[in-house]
């Protein structure tokens, strides 16, 4: 279809289609359910809006990012589209002229929020308005295994019961195989063509560094980066004002950027930014939704992010320009204790649930030593075909190995002791305190001081051990079950290993533990 070529030219002015952007639009037009599961900067909104402009009638955009609508609409409107959006921050005479457009059908393009369509009224308006396509940005949004559920989204699926003979399709840049799978039955897509592209960025580098003095580190990463845009991602507002207000007291310009600002200072610092005024933004994950800075040459996480979708989308908006960035996360076992913490205290199970398995698959992804890129392309349901990727630093400097034949064999038979001792499982924490020989009221009352394996790991502290028993989950010799209070077993491959008195090798933690004096009471 040449015309398709031809709008790209001319209305949005580019030369080529991205990858499946062809596909996706044409596959829209033949009239059929689309799901598009493509990576942020990888031009979604041109696969509904072309499609818009080709066909007869009105294309409805369902988007959660209302501060989002009125940029997009505004940029549509320059090239000469007509396009509008309805939401709560309109007045209510704008609204109602805007409703009366539609009903003159001078609008190809509306956005709207989901909760907007469920009105009552609503749903006779769209009876009327010719509606000819719908397109469901963010798509992961409708499921709870995601990272953004937002229960509106359940509701868009009584647009198919509306409006049964309009396709719809459903974009997102962020999908699981679950989510996927959640995707496709909440929003009741009708045997939709599914297109994936890939989510390989080979133009970042991915690196993890044990955090130590987190804003010395900073600095020196900075400092060795002049000129260049960046990133850095807090887990709390303070955080963020105390990084960027460290930055600034060494000559650096950097700004905070999270939800608790007055809007207009968030507003400031941002178009600052972007406008390459100020370098570093310092920011809660509140920043950079739909924000499209094509230069920003790293991202730096300090503190462990909550899930791998998460990070990759905040790592995501280094080097949307095709030239080279570069992401570090600074880990510590004891952000994830936090974490952990937080979980703890929720009061949704299910939603504790879900971020508990997020927090393990992040901590799996930090701590372990195969191909950072391969790790989270595999999280995508993607296999990255090279062994060592180069631009990940488990790959360019790998870590040291050793011999851990026997730390293995002391932590697996622990494991094994206990639970062949005791009627009910235990977690991690306990294994640790078992083989160091701690004095605690847990293993005096179940007489785990009793087992044969109490006190054998003394010439390590305790989160060294820790650290064993991870790899050891990482590397399937151990078994974890899920829950609130995940239990340890050995798995089948622990089991041989023990049996076979087989050798293993084992990474270095990245993490240089701090001993700490263990206080006995004897
Ligand atoms: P996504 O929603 O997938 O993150 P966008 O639709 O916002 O991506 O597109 C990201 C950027 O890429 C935008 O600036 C957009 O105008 C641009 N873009 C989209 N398609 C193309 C293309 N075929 N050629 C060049 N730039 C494109
Ligand atoms: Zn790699």
């Amino acid at each position: 279809m040449p015309e398709l070529l031809q709008t790209l030219h001319t209305t949005f002015g580019y030369p080529e289609f991205r990858p499946l952007q062809r596909a996706i639009i044409e596959t829209s037009l033949a009239g059929r359910d689309v799901f598009a599961l493509l990576p942020t900067g990888g031009g979604k909104s041109l696969c509904f809006q072309i499609p818009a402009l080709h066909r007869p009638g009105l294309t409805i955009v369902v988007s959660p990012l209302i501060a989002l609508m009125k940029d997009q609409v505004d940029q549509l409107q320059a090239a000469g589209v007509a396009a509008t959006f309805l939401n709560s921050t309109l007045s209510s005479a704008e609204a109602r002229s805007r409703l009366a457009g539609l009903h003159r059908n001078e609008w190809k393009l509306l956005y709207v929020a989901p909760e907007r369509l469920m009105l009552d009224n609503w749903q006779e308006n769209l009876k009327a308005w010719n509606v000819a396509a719908i397109a469901i940005d963010e798509a992961h949004c409708v499921s709870e295994w995601g990272h953004d559920f937002r229960p509106e989204y359940r509701q868009i699926s009584k647009l198919r019961e509306l409006l049964p003979d309009v396709p719809l399709m459903a974009l997102t840049a962020t999908a699981t195989e679950r989510v996927r799978v959640d995707i496709i039955k909440h929003l009741k897509l009708r045997d939709p063509s599914v297109f994936v592209a890939s989510f390989n960025r080979p133009n970042l580098t991915y690196k993890v560094t044990p955090k130590e003095k987190p804003t010395d580190q900073i600095i020196a990463w900075v400092k060795k980066r002049e000129d260049e845009s960046g990133i850095v991602y807090c887990a709390s507002r303070a955080a963020t004002e105390r990084v960027a207000e460290a930055l600034a007291g060494k000559g650096y310009s950097a700004r905070p950027y999270h939800a608790g600002l007055p809007t207009d200072e968030r507003a400031r610092n941002q178009e600052l930014f972007l406008r390459d005024e100020v370098r570093i933004m310092c920011a809660t994950i509140a920043f950079g939704m739909g924000i499209n800075k094509p230069n920003v040459r790293w991202v730096i996480h300090y503190d462990l992010p909550k899930n791998i979708e998460g990070y990759y989308q905040e790592t995501g908006r280094a080097g949307r320009d095709g030239l080279p960035g570069d992401c570090l996360l600074l880990f510590s076992a004891g952000d994830a204790a936090k974490q952990t913490h937080f979980i703890d205290e929720m009061t949704n199970e299910q939603e504790a649930q879900v971020a508990r398995n997020q927090l393990r698959q992040i901590m799996r992804y930090a701590e372990g030593s195969g191909c950072r890129r391969g790790e989270l392309l595999a999280y995508f349901g993607e296999k990255f075909p090279l062994d060592n990727c180069g631009a990940c630093d488990n790959c360019s400097e790998p870590r040291d190995r050793y011999d851990g034949t026997l730390q293995a064999q002391k932590f697996l038979s622990c494991v094994y002791r206990i639970n062949a001792a005791s009627r009910f499982g235990v977690g991690i924490n306990h294994v640790c305190e078992v083989l160091t020989g701690a004095d605690t009221d847990k293993i005096r009352r179940w007489e785990h001081d009793r087992i044969s394996t109490y006190g054998i790991g003394k010439d390590f502290p305790r989160p060294v051990w820790a650290g064993v028993g991870r790899e050891l989950l990482r590397l399937g010799l151990l078994a974890q079950s899920e829950g609130e209070f995940p239990t340890l077993q050995l798995s089948a491959d622990g089991m041989a290993f023990l049996k076979e008195k087989r050798t293993l090798t084992l990474t270095k933690p990245m993490e240089t533990p701090k001993v700490r004096k263990v206080v006995r009471r004897e």
